[in-house]
């Protein structure tokens, strides 16, 4: 008799992404087990495919330990968490989702600029405490603000989600300098949900990194981590800014030099850091974290539940896909 196919999700599946391999005849179990007890596992039921998140470490032992393995799926961005060359060695096939997230990330970028732009970091520390008292010193003290509109942003690195980014930042009316030693030419859709008909395409053109540095008021980075871990943003293109301009980054910690970030902030010419990832996760550097000209998220940029639905809906069709029933 044909065997069922039969799926290990170690760090859970959405159940939208569940139930479309489950009608495909797929059998999925849902468990919460130490890497140790994984290949124990998947060797027993006859797993054919892994589902991690980014909890789950797939080191080389626990690969070379699983007898019938022929897919680990990430369910999300990147696979930094499973060794690739003992999958490639076992012929185990990976995948992942990379696009499911881009909007999520995009979204928390504006999240950091609205916030910045108005100082709500601060403002949400003060109000709790004195907005009852001194509601109108409050007032004065944060009027000061400014608006996204006509203003200007660099978006370092142009890829999947430095793009959904300019859709965004067009929809705000901002002027956009892209810089990607890579991507050259790029095409940005505008949809508008009141005339789905007249999506609006622009096309851009890479700029060099001085310009976006000179001209921007919000920079914000969408670049993998750099060959040696090395930081994109530090002293010296620091000192190339407009004073005052904000720095966004929700793409790896280290891509911008933090010690280097906080004497910019204390002298005051970079004028705000909206930060989602850090160089020293899980133990950020504290003054950073308690900066207040620091709008800080603990690394959620692609992590929605919208985006939870949209990576189990396209890793179960990836799945499919390429391991039909
Ligand atoms: P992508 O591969 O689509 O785009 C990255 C772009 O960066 C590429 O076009 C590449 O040419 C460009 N690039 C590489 N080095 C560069 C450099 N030195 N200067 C300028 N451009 C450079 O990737 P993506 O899907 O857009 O993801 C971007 C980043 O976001 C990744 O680092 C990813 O890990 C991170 N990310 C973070 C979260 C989060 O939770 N905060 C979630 C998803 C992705």
């Amino acid at each position: 008799m044909h065997k069922m196919k039969a799926i290990l999700a170690n760090d859970g599946i959405d159940p939208e992404g569940k139930d479309i391999l489950e009608k495909n005849g797929y059998c999925v179990y849902e468990q919460k087990m130490p890497p140790e007890e994984i290949s124990t596992f998947i060797n027993e039921k006859q797993v054919d495919v892994l589902i991690v998140r980014s909890a789950t470490q797939v080191r080389r032992e626990l690969i070379e330990a699983c007898s019938n393995l022929k897919i680990i799926a990430r369910a999300g961005v990147g696979t930094d968490n499973i060794d690739l060359e003992a999958a490639k060695a076992k012929n185990i096939k990976v995948l992942n989702t990379p696009g499911a997230s881009s909007q999520s990330v995009a979204e928390l970028v504006f999240a950091h600029m609205f916030t910045l732009a108005r100082r709500l970091q601060l403002s949400n520390r003060f109000m709790p405490e004195k907005g009852h008292s001194d509601f109108n010193a409050l007032k004065k003290r944060f009027s000061d603000g400014i608006e996204l509109r006509g203003r200007t942003l660099g978006i370092l690195g142009f890829g999947r989600i430095g793009q959904t980014v300019a859709s965004l930042a067009l929809g705000m009316g901002m002027r956009i300098i892209p810089y990607d030693p890579i991507v050259k030419k790029a095409t940005v859709e505008l949809d508008i949900i009141h005339i789905p008909e007249n999506t609006i395409k622009i096309e851009f053109e890479s700029q060099s990194l001085d310009e976006l540095l000179g001209q921007s008021d919000f920079i914000t980075l969408h670049v993998p981590k750099q060959p040696g871990g090395r930081a994109i943003l530090g002293a010296a293109e620091f000192q190339k800014m407009k004073k005052g301009a904000y720095i966004i980054n929700t793409s790896r910690g280290g891509l911008v030099d933090e010690l280097a970030l906080l004497e910019f902030l204390n002298s005051g010419y970079i004028g705000g850091a909206g930060l989602d990832v850090f160089e020293n996760e899980p133990s950020p550097l504290p003054d950073l974290l308690k900066h207040p000209l620091v709008s800080v998220t603990p690394h959620i940029g692609g992590s929605t539940r919208d985006a939870q639905v949209r990576i189990g809906i396209e890793l179960a069709q990836r799945i499919i896909e390429v391991y039909p029933h």
